[in-house]
């Protein structure tokens, strides 16, 4: 049995420079990466892996894909709502529970908000029981600081901004952060929310909170037109996923303060850069060394204008975005367009 199973509610807190140690000289123990077949959790099992830890993957594959799983990571197909991914982890002595599963698409969200409560609300909830019960030492959750935050009334927005979430997927991402508090309060399992930007990368699909990474690059394989909606002037923070999968393994240990409020637990993970969409359809032009018209559509409903994440509580534990927006778009591009046999 792993020796940090040990679950306590005294407060962690440890510097800096004792954490480092820590990680360097830890024995590494046993992590069970939900949505671990999906764009994220693929690279989250690869950083965990790398890492030295013993990998396990579950995923229903409803959208995940068997051959995104890294080699050396064992997948278990099973829906995070069942009892049978209780029993896994009542069994599994996993010190780490990583949580990336989720029903991810916003408009998704606002056709079918009982579908999305059922996935990122009950499910959950089926992970947490079995977790506390199983003396899981730490569960970090896939949170949106995308979507939890609304409109921010400051850019970039810190953790304690209002949260103000304006679609079913925001209401069950923010939900998730207040289960996770409670049961940090009540049964002493420490939980981390992890508040990702846009994120992008290879493996990424066009139905996530930055599909139009995905959206953009394919139109312009095809040399066909990109569609901007609004003014195009609107802007996101977006963060590489190889540095969203290192996030997740530093809050496998980051130190917890008291907690107060959802926002001890939690982590803006982003780059603190706010980027227009005309700006991205440029820099995507430039990576694909080719032009397309841009052709522009109305504004969409409750489209955010602003968002942009201020990760300075993330980048005083050491973590920090390792490339430039331009390198990252780049790669990402050519991943593309090698996965659809479309090399320019
Ligand atoms: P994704 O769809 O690629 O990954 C989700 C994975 O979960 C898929 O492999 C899917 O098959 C699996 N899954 C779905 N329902 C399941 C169930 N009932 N049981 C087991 N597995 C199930 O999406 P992603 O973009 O990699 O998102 C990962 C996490 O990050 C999600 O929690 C999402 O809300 C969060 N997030 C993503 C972004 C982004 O920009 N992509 C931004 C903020 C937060």
């Amino acid at each position: 049995m792993p020796a940090a199973r040990i679950v306590s509610r005294a407060v962690v807190v440890r510097s800096h420079a004792t954490l480092i140690e820590g990680l360097m000289s830890k024995d590494k123990g046993r992590v069970l990466v939900t949505g671990g077949a999906g764009f994220i959790g693929s690279h989250v099992c690869a950083a965990f892996r790398d890492a030295g830890w013993s990998v396990v993957a579950l995923d229903d594959l409803s959208t995940g894909k068997i051959e995104n799983v890294p080699d050396g990571v064992k997948l278990i197909e099973d829906d995070i709502r069942s009892a049978s991914t209780a029993d896994l982890i009542h069994g599994g002595d996993f010190e780490v529970v990583s949580h990336q599963a989720a029903q991810v698409d916003v408009r998704l969200s606002v056709a079918r908000p009982d579908h999305d409560a059922a996935l990122n609300v009950m499910g959950l909830l089926n992970l947490l029981e079995a977790s506390r019960a199983a003396e899981v030492r730490r569960f970090v959750f896939a949170s949106s600081g995308g979507v939890v935050y609304g409109e921010p009334e400051t850019v970039p927005v810190p953790e304690t901004a209002p949260k103000r979430p304006l679609s079913p997927y925001g209401v069950s991402k923010l939900m998730g952060e207040h289960y996770l508090h409670c049961y940090r309060v009540i049964h002493g399992l420490e939980g981390v929310s992890l508040r990702y930007a846009n994120v992008y990368g290879p493996r990424q699909d066009p139905h996530g909170e930055a599909g139009v990474v995905a959206i953009f690059s394919r139109r312009l394989l095809e040399g066909q037109r990109l569609t901007v909606f609004g003014d195009g002037e609107q802007t996101r923070d977006y963060v590489y996923v190889g540095d969203v999968a290192r996030a997740n393994l530093a809050a496998a240990d980051v130190p917890l303060r008291d907690p107060e409020s959802i926002d001890d637990g939690a982590f803006n993970v982003g780059t603190g850069v706010e980027t227009s969409v005309n700006s991205l359809a440029h820099i995507l032009m430039q990576a694909a060394g080719a032009a397309s018209p841009v052709e522009r559509a109305p504004a969409r409903p409750g489209e955010l204008l602003r968002n942009c994440l201020d990760s300075s509580r993330l980048r005083a534990l050491d973590w920090e975005p390792a490339g430039s927006l331009t390198d990252g778009l780049s790669h990402t591009f050519e991943w593309i367009a090698q996965e659809s046999g479309r090399c320019p």
